[in-house]
């Protein structure tokens, strides 16, 4: 069985967007993963197909209808699915390579993405919606977040990469940050490649590779290298 992912929106044209090109796309039209898109608006019952309505208590915006987003989630995973349920929120568990790689393990996944200022708090409960955030900064809907997520996903996917070993080098995934890339020419605008990756002596480039990737996570991302204060 592909990777399934399942997408509730209220725009499914959006999808597969970005994810139809490139490494994804190709991944999509070879069977590896298959994706979804369901529109939630054709879950709302009254004549004007409404989805939203105004904030209990006052305050700007909209909020997604918590009745017509259940019965999208219902329609799309029942309740024996058993793929995580994930929200698009900036109010979400940071997303993470771990659990990018945790979710690449799976058999699927279903993304709920929000609009207006969000969904009714009584649907993340009674639907066992994960909180997931892209990053801390506000984004006018959760499609965009969606992309990410998935493109992290699949990426991962068995059959995916090729031959790469699975991108065990890259940034994050030995908890520190990629070291610096280069390649032909040798000389650019008076620049050099670093002698030591042309040498051919693996041992000395692996060392290189390592101390470049520790010094600039301790230059850029201390808090990747140092334990967190859990005084605080
Ligand atoms: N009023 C909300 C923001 C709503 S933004 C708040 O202050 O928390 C509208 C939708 O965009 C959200 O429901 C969510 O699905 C998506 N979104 C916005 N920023 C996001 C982020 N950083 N990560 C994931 N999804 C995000």
């Amino acid at each position: 069985m592909p990777f399934l992912a399942t997408v509730l929106t209220l725009y499914p044209d959006m999808f597969p967007g970005p994810l139809g090109l490139s490494m994804a796309g190709r991944g999509l039209q070879d069977g590896i993963w298959s994706l979804q898109a369901c529109d939630i608006r054709k879950h709302a019952a009254d004549k004007h197909a409404s989805v939203d309505d105004t904030p209990a208590g006052g305050g700007p915006g909209m909020v997604l209808k918590p009745d017509v987003l259940a019965r999208a989630i219902d329609a799309s995973s029942p309740q024996e699915d058993t793929r995580p349920r994930l929200l698009m929120s900036p109010r979400g568990r940071p997303l993470t390579q771990e659990f990018v790689r945790q979710l690449a393990e799976g058999d699927g996944v279903v993304i709920v993405c929000g609009r207006f200022e969000g969904v009714d708090e009584r649907v993340i409960k009674g639907r066992n919606l994960t909180e997931v955030s892209v990053g801390d900064y506000v984004l006018s809907g959760g499609e965009p977040a969606a992309h990410i997520v998935l493109d992290a996903i699949v990426r991962l996917l068995p059959g995916i990469m090729g031959n790469r070993t699975s991108g065990n080098e890259e940034s994050f995934e030995q908890g520190l940050l990629e070291h610096p890339q280069y390649t032909r020419p040798r000389e650019w605008e008076g620049l050099e490649i670093p002698a030591v990756l042309l040498s051919g002596d693996h041992a000395s480039i692996a060392r290189w590779k390592r101390e470049q990737s520790e010094k600039l996570t301790m230059k850029r991302r201390p808090d990747l290298i140092q334990p967190k204060d859990t005084n605080k």
